[in-house]
């Protein structure tokens, strides 16, 4: 795959290059710190090869990525229960939308938005010992990623703390429809630990390779998930993966993948890869800016599209 090797590399030197570059999270102002220069890749391939460019190995707060591996998690513990508390269609909202919630009976539309989210992390929390949820899912990075020492960023945990005002409105109007069960303040703690989490693109895409293997980690050979399950989440990925842009970027990249206010994204082509890509200038949407375009990229010339035929 030495193309591979040319291609990301190409593609972290254009994307460094580039002076539109989006805008830096502002509203979590600990995310406000980071510098927009920054632009990391790491494609992580079924057959076990990895192909890294730009700032593969710093770390990044992950955000709403943990979305995804708090489902797992959950899935993994209670199973299709948990879609009694949260549903499967893209929200064409906000990722941070109340107007939904009360549309619709205190059910949110999926687990990425950040209503449902929250409905997911109340799922795997204890409310007596708020410290489980975000253990779990460290766990379970640290597990996937053979990094034992990713952990959560305390500032950027605060920092969302203090100014979560809409994320605790969404808790509580949840609370109020019984959604939630546990205790709300508990939840948000889940919630706030595990968006703050702090991993390189190349522990990401590490992370990332059961959802291309029907849901066994190629590395340890330990199934995390059913096959079942891998598929639907993948679907979710698609459908729901970056908010109220998720058609315009199945439309341009056309893979399941999962963003966050970071500028991170996880992407993953069934079969073939998992690629990580970090740049922290995001489109309106949140979603990071040039981390689309260099999937797109990247997808288009190696054909990784899950609509592709081939592929
Ligand atoms: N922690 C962020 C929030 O709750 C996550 C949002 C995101 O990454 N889209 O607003």
């Amino acid at each position: 795959m030495a193309d591979l090797a040319r291609l990301v590399a190409a593609i972290a030197a254009r994307m460094a290059a580039s002076t539109e570059r989006g805008r830096v999270a502002s509203y979590i102002p600990e995310l406000a710190k980071v510098s927009g220069d920054h632009f990391g890749l790491v494609v992580a391939t079924a057959d076990g090869q990895e192909f890294a460019a730009g700032d593969a190995d710093t770390e990044f707060s992950i955000q709403s990525i943990s979305k995804l591996f708090a489902l797992v998690e959950a899935l993994a513990q209670h199973g299709d229960a948990v879609w009694r508390r949260v549903g499967r269609e893209p929200s064409g909202g906000a990722f941070n939308s109340i107007v939904q919630l009360e549309a619709e009976g205190g059910k949110p539309r999926n687990p990425f938005i950040n209503a449902g989210a929250i409905a997911v992390s109340d799922l795997i929390t204890d409310p007596d010992d708020p410290r489980t949820g975000a253990g779990r899912i460290l766990r379970l990075l640290r597990e996937l990623s053979g990094a034992p020492t990713i952990a959560v960023d305390g500032a950027v945990a605060y920092s969302e703390a203090a100014t979560g005002h809409r994320n605790a409105a969404l808790a509580h109007f949840m609370k109020a429809h019984g959604i939630l069960t546990g205790k709300v303040e508990a939840t948000l703690s889940t919630y706030f630990h595990q968006c703050a989490i702090a991993m390189s693109c190349r522990h990401l895409a590490r992370a990332g390779r059961f959802l291309m293997n029907g849901g066994i980690d190629p590395a340890s050979g330990q199934r995390i998930i059913s096959a079942e399950q891998a598929r639907r989440i993948n679907a979710l990925m698609l459908t729901c993966g970056h908010y109220d842009a998720s058609g315009e970027f199945a439309f341009l990249v056309g893979l399941p993948a999962k963003s966050g206010v970071g500028g991170g994204i996880l992407a993953i082509a069934p079969g073939r890869a998992s690629i990580a890509v970090w740049s922290p200038g995001l489109s309106p949407q949140g979603n990071s800016l040039l981390g689309t375009a260099a999937l797109e990229e990247l997808a288009n010339a190696m054909g990784w599209s899950v609509f592709n035929p081939e592929l």
